[in-house]
């Protein structure tokens, strides 16, 4: 049987959730003694700790983005290996959301907490699944937690795209993208697809990449889109952070195409407000559908949510009988979405 409450051994404090039997938090929101992090976007991977606790590629992501990772040292830890931290034994699963990305399973005194960090349940050519573990308290996020948001399948998505660039081959597709993660993938998924022409980036796309290549993820022929000649790139693809599609960066491109690759762009008028033509509704992290199945699958009978539109998440948990909870953690705007 066990003895306590979750509250009373996983707090928060001011610098995020602490787990007091294994002395660390987790994706810590600065100055931490001993931080394990689920993955490198900058709501979870923040500079300052002492100690980080990570997989290599989180850790690898964290040294690229930050130029630091800790003050003191660093532990790379593979999927799956069982490590004793303190009183708890802790174990990182993939958590299929980017490169590296990891959910954290705690176990003491026969009690499992799942602390999943972002996550999806879609297929992800550049990064292992995400593996369900069963748990008596889940910890989710709720970035999309809405009934609204029923991500594509990516594969659609891309069609869509290739459709396009055959519709008008003397326009370039611009395509907005998150650095870390949604690039990479749309990039992955293209090449699955078969597309296997020089894709252009803008400048702050290529480390990012560079460091997927790094551990392997085939990503083909890319080229800088800076230094192009416009002429070149009619009827091509190329990648840029969504900042720099509707200013004026893009318009050293020809009469380009403006799409952008997020869940959020199942709300039309989102799309249409940020001038996008082409909306692909392709997203990194969980669904409202996947949010629900996770917990239901994860069997938790207590679930505590972070960043996002909880309520509706909340409501739900609470309507299928089980104990809910919004845990209110500074600084989770999701980098990514
Ligand atoms: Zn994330
Ligand atoms: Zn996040």
């Amino acid at each position: 049987m066990r003895p306590e409450r979750f509250d009373s051994w996983l707090t928060v404090d001011g610098r995020g959730l602490y787990c007091r039997p294994g002395g660390f938090h987790i994706d810590p929101y600065h100055g931490a003694k001993r931080a394990v992090i689920t993955h490198g976007h900058s709501d979870h991977a923040r500079p300052g700790h002492e100690h980080v606790l990570a997989t290599a590629e989180t850790l690898a992501v964290m040294q690229t983005r930050l130029g630091t990772v800790a003050t003191r040292g660093t532990q790379a830890v593979k999927y799956r290996e069982k490590l004793q931290i303190g009183e708890v034994t802790v174990t990182l699963v993939p958590a299929g959301h980017v490169l590296g990305s990891a959910q954290v399973l705690i176990e003491w005194k026969g009690a499992r907490v799942v602390v999943s960090g972002d996550y999806k349940r879609s297929a992800d050519p550049t990064c292992p699944g995400f593996e369900l573990l069963p748990c008596h308290l889940f910890i989710t996020e709720a970035t999309f937690a809405l009934p609204v948001f029923q991500h594509g399948n990516a594969h659609e998505e891309v069609a869509k795209l290739l459709k396009s660039r055959a519709q008008f081959p003397e326009r370039a597709h611009v395509v907005g993208v998150y650095n870390l993660g949604k690039c990479q993938r749309l990039i992955a998924v293209l090449r699955e697809a078969g597309y296997e022409r020089p894709i252009y980036l803008h400048g702050a796309l290529q480390e990012c990449c560079s460091l997927y290549e790094t551990f392997g993820v085939r990503l083909g022929p890319l080229k800088p889109a800076t230094g192009t000649a416009r002429e070149e790139m009619k009827g091509e693809i190329v990648l840029a952070p969504p900042t720099a599609i509707a200013d004026r960066w893009s318009r050293r491109l020809p009469e380009p195409v403006t799409a952008f690759a997020s869940g959020w762009m199942r709300i039309r008028a989102r799309a249409r407000q940020q001038g996008i033509e082409l909306p692909l509704v392709i997203s990194d992290h969980a669904d409202w559908n996947e949010l629900t199945a996770t917990i239901a699958e994860t069997g938790a009978e207590e679930v505590w949510v972070t960043h996002g539109r909880e309520d509706a998440l909340l409501h739900h948990i609470q309507s299928t009988g089980r104990k809910g909870r919004a845990l209110a953690l500074i600084g989770r705007e999701d980098e990514d979405q």
